[in-house]
């Protein structure tokens, strides 16, 4: 319980934070969309923001680190390399957004401009802003995984745990807002 209370108070100063750094921006409404996953969300703010350690950003602190990717272990890590440009994660991406039928992009900042601009119905979008979130936060995990577990998955099994963790999501919707959850499990199990 007493966690419960830390965890509230902390996400309600990061949100009073956030309203009092940026205000209103183009990128709010992809981060901080209806039926979110909060830690989903808090992670794509913090990668909009470029705020994560990616190993560019360590390096520029004067850190003696790898500079590769740990997905790809070819090119170097950074936040526009990492979302979406790398092989593996562009591999990833380009199968959720089909479930969204929305068009993998290269470019992290080609891809935070198309979100913003979804004309898709409300469900649709609320999904793909969803998918691509959930995207974000298990890459994220599957580097971390890589860089201090050793432990390897594949872009297949990813998007295994992403496609369960969408369909989980929706389904507890089912009550609150069944035609819109109904819209966005169709839109998630048809491949487009
Ligand atoms: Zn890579």
């Amino acid at each position: 319980m007493e966690g419960k209370v830390t965890e509230s108070y902390s996400m309600g100063g990061m949100y009073m934070y956030l309203c009092e750094d940026t205000g209103s921006v183009p990128w709010e409404k992809v981060v901080w969309s209806p039926f979110g996953i909060p830690r989903h969300d808090f992670l794509a703010w913090l990668v909009v923001l470029d705020r994560c350690p990616t190993r560019d950003r360590l390096l520029s602190w004067g850190l003696t680190v790898n500079p590769l990717c740990l997905l790809c272990n070819s090119e170097n890590e950074s936040r526009d390399h990492l979302f979406f440009n790398c092989d593996y994660t562009h591999a990833l991406w380009s199968e959720i957004a089909q479930r969204c039928n929305l068009l993998a992009l290269h470019s992290w900042n080609d891809t935070l401009t198309q979100l913003q601009g979804l004309s898709a119905n409300r469900s649709i979008r609320r999904l793909t802003l969803i998918a691509v979130k959930a995207t974000i936060y298990w890459i994220w995990n599957e580097r971390n995984s890589r860089l201090h577990r050793g432990i390897f998955r594949d872009k297949d099994s990813l998007f295994l745990t992403i496609d369960r963790q969408i369909r989980n999501r929706i389904s507890s919707l089912r009550v609150s807002h069944p035609t819109t959850s109904s819209t966005m499990m169709q839109c998630w199990l048809t491949i487009g």
